[in-house]
């Protein structure tokens, strides 16, 4: 009666929900000042006052019929000239209102994305290891195969004579997520340079473009002078995918974005099909009343002064342990090599013994390290250094 795939989507644990679960359930026996969660990427940091004061301001005095009713499907123009506008102003990009589709947050642009780019079950996408895991669903939604480059575990950067292996005719698009989760390591300026040149000569040799899919929710989340390049600028067949969900806290308001610059090639049956694509899940109009805040709230800056705190405490107090673990300059994210290399095995201990909640990164098609989500008070960070200690010591 049913749609097998989808039964078998819906009813599939997530090993992520189920250490999050796992700790409310612990949290009534044991006391929530004794379980260590740092399983989801949930933000923890509230989203910017002027977020909160446009909501009210547009509920007391914007048009109430037009703030509850449908925007066009690509969503208001004056949002998406206020977003083209800061992007110009940040990147030098020359976009656009018409380059631009609003969407129900990231994980729609990208499924959207993928729909469009997919023409046939020989089709590929490209995943960098580690990567987040929807990537599976989503890229694989029209029967694509998602290919998966192994992880640089010396930089957490891209592999590249992996990478340049597993391209093949087939290829449609390289998927990249900078700020990274899992590791939270921003790809750099150089590593983007390579893969524009390596996708360049790829494309030219195959006869058709290989685009990238910017996966972007954590572009605004950097710590330091680090930089995020914006890829379009280094890499015109480039698809980006954005949400604020992340940057400004508001993962359940649903809001962000598709953008592809005219200089894409194909631009035109691109963009246009991935405007089919979400008409076909449904994907349309996000809520004019959040488009609006954005509007208004487009140059808004996250205070990223309580990560960056949970970082500097994390990342010093673990390396003083012995951990190692890929540089953390973006996202909220830490990515620790497990003690004995058997990341499964260190998180059920953890979890068992000390209430400390950390997600393997098999799941991330990287075994051997572990995913700590700092986006939590820095209070249960000083709590749990003590299991943190007592775990690794446990491996002497
Ligand atoms: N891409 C990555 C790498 C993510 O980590 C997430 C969410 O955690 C998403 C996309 C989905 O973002 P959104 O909540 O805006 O749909």
């Amino acid at each position: 009666m049913v749609n097998q795939k989808y039964y078998g989507l819906g009813t599939a644990p997530s090993g992520i929900r189920a250490l999050f679960a796992y700790g409310l359930e612990q949290a009534k026996i044991v006391g929530p000042e004794n379980v260590f969660d740092y399983s989801l990427g949930n933000p923890s940091i509230p989203a910017p006052a002027k977020v909160n004061e446009a909501i009210a301001d547009l509920a007391q005095n914007y048009d109430s019929i037009k703030l509850h009713g449908y925007s066009v499907a690509a969503g208001h123009e004056d949002v998406r000239q206020a977003i083209a506008d800061n992007l110009n102003e940040r990147f030098d990009v020359n976009a656009k209102a018409s380059e631009l589709f609003m969407t129900c947050g990231c994980a729609p642009a990208l499924v959207s994305v993928a729909k469009a780019l997919t023409t046939s079950t020989d089709d590929e996408f490209i995943a960098i290891a580690p990567f987040f895991p929807e990537y599976h669903v989503f890229f694989t939604c029209d029967g694509a195969q998602l290919k998966v480059v192994p992880a640089d575990t010396e930089h957490f950067q891209i592999n590249f004579a992996e990478l340049e292996k597993i391209i093949t005719k087939n290829t449609k698009a390289v998927i990249v997520n900078s700020p990274n989760n899992p590791s939270g390591v921003v790809y750099t300026e150089e590593t983007l340079t390579k893969m524009a040149a390596l996708l360049t000569e790829k494309g030219k040799e195959f006869g058709h473009p290989i685009y990238i899919i910017a996966d972007e929710p954590y572009r605004e989340l950097v710590y330091g002078d680090v930089k995020v390049p914006f890829i379009p600028t280094i890499y015109d067949n480039t698809i980006v995918c954005y949400s604020w969900s992340k940057s400004l806290s508001l993962p359940g308001e649903r809001i962000g974005y598709v953008f592809v610059g005219e200089k894409c090639e194909m631009w035109d049956e691109v963009f246009n099909s991935i405007v089919g694509a979400a008409r076909e899940i449904g994907s349309v109009c996000p809520p004019t009343l959040i488009q609006k805040v954005i509007g208004r709230c487009v140059g808004e800056m996250p205070n990223l002064e309580a990560y960056d705190e949970n970082r500097q405490l994390l990342f010093n107090s673990l390396s003083e342990m012995g951990y190692e673990m890929a540089k953390p300059d973006g996202a909220f994210y830490m990515f620790v090599k497990a003690p004995n290399g058997d990341a499964v095995a260190f998180s059920e201990k953890a979890k068992l013994e000390h209430n400390l909640l950390v997600v393997p990164g098999d799941g991330f098609e990287c075994p051997g390290y572990f995913r700590l989500s700092y986006c939590v008070s820095n209070d249960m960070i000083k709590r749990s250094l003590p299991a943190f200690k007592a775990m690794i010591e446990s491996y002497k």
